[in-house]
Order: C-alpha cells, then sequence, then structure tokens
C-alpha cells in the first residue's frame, strides 16, 4: 500500500491579553498567540502536514486570513475541515507526530490532553499521535518569547 508523507510548519507571535491555545487545549500563560484565528500553531502545522500528504495545498487555500469568515475562528474548526478533506479524497491517517518550539510555559502537563483532542478531532486512535516539545535553549527570536513554532510530520494511506 502507497504510504504518503507531509510536512508542516507554522509560527505565531506571543502578545499580552491574548489565551494560549496549543493542540485544541487552552494553557495557563501570561501571554498567547496572535493570529488570525485562534493562533494554535500546532494545530496549524497539523492541518498543513496533513493537506501536504494528501496533495491538497496548505491551510492558507481554505483558511485565508484575509477572510472574514474565519476571523477567530477555532483551529479544532480547521482540523475537522481538513480531515472531511482527507476522507473525501480518500486518504486515511496512519499517524501524526508533532513538535513544539517554545521556551515556556512546559508543555509536558498538557500534552495527553492535546493528544485527546487531536485524535479525537481526527478520529484515529490516540496512540497515533504524538507531542514533542523543546525549548530554543533562549536563543534567538524562540528563545527570547517573541513567539512559538510548530512542526509536524503525518502519514497517510490511500483507501482507494
Ligand atoms: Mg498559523
Amino acid at each position: 500500500m502507497a504510504v504518503y508523507t507531509g510536512i508542516g510548519y507554522d509560527v505565531h507571535r506571543f502578545v499580552n491579553d491574548k489565551p494560549l491555545w496549543l493542540g485544541g487545549v487552552e494553557i495557563p500563560s501570561a501571554i498567547g498567540l496572535e493570529g488570525h484565528s485562534d493562533a494554535d500553531v500546532l494545530l496549524h502545522a497539523i492541518s498543513d502536514a496533513l493537506l501536504g500528504a494528501a496533495g491538497l495545498g496548505d491551510i492558507g487555500r481554505y483558511f485565508p486570513d484575509t477572510s472574514p469568515e474565519w476571523k477567530g475562528v477555532k483551529s479544532t474548526v480547521i482540523l475537522d475541515r481538513v480531515n472531511r478533506l482527507l476522507v473525501d479524497n480518500g486518504f486515511k491517517i496512519n499517524n501524526v507526530d508533532s513538535t513544539l518550539i517554545l521556551e515556556s510555559p512546559k508543555i509536558a502537563p498538557f500534552s495527553e490532553q492535546m493528544k485527546d483532542v487531536i485524535s479525537g478531532h481526527l478520529k484515529i486512535s490516540r496512540d497515533r499521535v504524538n507531542i514533542k516539545a523543546t525549548t530554543h535553549e533562549r536563543l534567538g527570536t524562540f528563545g527570547r518569547s517573541e513567539g512559538a513554532a510548530a512542526l509536524a510530520v503525518v502519514t497517510l494511506e490511500s483507501s482507494l
């Protein structure tokens, strides 16, 4: 059976007065990420990886940040739409791996909950979802907590 691999990457800027949504979970934090949607950098990277593996472009194509329709949208809605596109195009998700890059807060206490949210929205077993996190060793943009980044790699199988 053919296996399709996709990669996703996203960055959002930290600002005051915004909630911090990561992996579909609201994390207690003095700063949050800024964006057209809820700025969930992890769900955006995963969504882009899924679209990439399916050869369906990127999330900017379906959810343009110039569109009032998607202003303030929860990224779990984006993930649902992306999953629907995969199903409609005959793909089945094999696994999702991801890495969050941010200086703080610590992600480990929330990663199991993120796995529940992501696997639930993608309708896959939670052991097919992996979430890792690393600091940027206080170096550069991420090290100064100016923003957070996320990387994701997924594999799909074609069910056609
Ligand atoms: Mg984004």
